[in-house]
């Protein structure tokens, strides 16, 4: 329900940040009835999710740590989720997403990377995760224009891809529809608490000004641990990590590569129309987002070792994003230490892959579902900071997670 105040219509909710969790929050709150206000201080999708690759890879981007592995439920999840997420998307606004289930190969160029992709399969095996072990041959038949020195390969035929840029624009297009209030250019808005500082009231905009809410979502990506108006306990430990990535097209149109192919260092995604997304860098550069001549030159190489055919593809853009990272590159999602106050950032490099997971999971904490046990791994408290205080500390809150 959305009611009129002095200070602007005040919403049941209200999204700050429009990028792709943002947006899908927006759209699955409003579905369930509540009234929304979403707020982006640029244009709906200026952060990093226009900038990803797009592949919804839960296979092959699981690593050896026990964070990764704790991670690994939710991308299986949301990997479930998404063919339903792209479908209903689609038919609701007509928008395709570019979403393609050819599958992913990792290959091992030399004896060190066919060590290692061993090891990948056996810890895969070990957390029952699908991943076929390749030949040479048998990867070259799958994939033609990989290297004839491929090593080994591992074929994740459950790791598919879509279109991050459609996907915005489906998903901004979706919430306009289900009459999701939306504003861009508002500049940076703060949380705005109580006269206690215990509960939030809405926000603050960047010319003073007040919008109102009875729960304010925070989905600013990267920017998770810049928002004022917080008190430090209730900061996040959100960093900003660089990513270089390039789009190319292959002027001969699409075909070379069917599937996304990933080796050490890099990957290649094809789309449906003969573009190439291939990245991408990962560094700690703070808030820095130039491109730089290094880093183009190691994704090109590196691409190139892989598929040489790379070399004949027209380089179209070079983009830079900044991942929002967290000290265990698990995302924060749930409530907070401020009463009505909900994270969802942190995604890190599976922000695409876990839009339709954590839009539901958020829609079932501002609609007070039961608690979804995934939440735990997201539990924003698990840091330290955070502590919840007063009556909402229950709820999607829980505690006993590693800190
Ligand atoms: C090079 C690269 C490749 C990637 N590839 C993949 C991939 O293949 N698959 C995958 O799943 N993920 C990938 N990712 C990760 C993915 O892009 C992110 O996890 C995801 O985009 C995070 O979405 P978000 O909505 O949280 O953040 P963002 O898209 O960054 O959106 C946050 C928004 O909040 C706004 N904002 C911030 N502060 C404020 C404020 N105070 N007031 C108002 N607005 C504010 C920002 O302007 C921004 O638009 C990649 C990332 C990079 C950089």
């Amino acid at each position: 329900m959305v009611s009129e105040s002095h200070s602007g219509p005040s919403v049941d909710v209200l999204v700050v940040g429009g990028g792709i969790i943002g947006l899908a929050v927006a759209w699955r709150a409003r579905q369930r009835g509540l009234s929304v206000l979403l707020l982006e201080r640029d244009r709906f999708g200026a952060g990093a999710s226009s900038v990803a690759a797009g592949m919804l890879a839960p296979v092959t981007e699981v690593e050896f740590d026990q964070a990764r592995r704790r991670t690994l439920d939710l991308g299986l999840r949301s990997a479930a989720l998404w063919s339903a997420f792209a479908a209903e998307l689609g038919e609701l606004t007509g928008v395709g997403m570019g979403y393609r289930h050819a599958g992913t190969l990792m290959v091992a160029r030399d004896a060190d990377d066919a060590r290692e992709l061993e090891r990948q399969l056996v810890f895969r095996e070990s957390l029952g995760v699908k991943a076929r072990r390749l030949l040479p041959s048998q990867a070259r038949e799958l994939e033609p224009a990989l290297t004839p020195t491929v090593r080994l390969a591992l074929e994740a035929a459950d790791d598919h891809s879509v279109n991050p840029q459609q996907a915005l624009g489906a998903l901004a297009s979706a919430c306009e529809r289900a009459g999701v209030l939306m504003e861009q250019h508002t500049g940076d808005v703060a949380v705005a608490l109580d006269a206690a500082g215990d509960r939030v009231e809405g926000v603050r905009m960047a010319n003073g000004s007040m919008r109102r809410a009875g729960q304010v979502v925070l989905a600013t990506g990267a920017w998770g641990g810049m928002i004022a108006g917080l008190r430090d306990s209730a900061s996040v430990p959100v960093r900003p990590v660089k990513g270089q990535i390039l789009r190319l097209r292959d002027p001969a149109g699409p075909g070379l590569l069917t599937r996304a192919v990933r080796g050490r260092g890099v990957y290649i995604v094809p789309r449906d129309d003969g573009r190439y997304v291939l990245g991408a860098t990962m560094e700690e550069r703070g808030f820095e987002l130039n491109a730089t001549a290094g880093g183009v030159y190691e994704l090109l190489r590196d691409a190139h070792e892989l598929v040489p055919g790379v070399a004949e593809f027209h380089l179209e853009h070079v983009c830079v994003g900044l991942r929002p990272g967290t000290p265990d590159n698990a995302p924060l999602i749930g409530r907070s230490a401020h009463g009505g106050l909900i994270w969802a950032c942190g995604h890190f490099r599976n922000g695409i892959l876990l839009a339709p997971l954590t839009a539901e999971l958020v829609s079932g904490v501002l609609t007070g579902q039961p608690v979804d046990p995934l939440l735990e791994v997201c539990d924003p408290a698990r840091f330290g900071v955070n502590t919840p205080t007063g009556s909402e500390s229950s709820g999607a809150l829980l505690t006993g997670v590693a800190r």
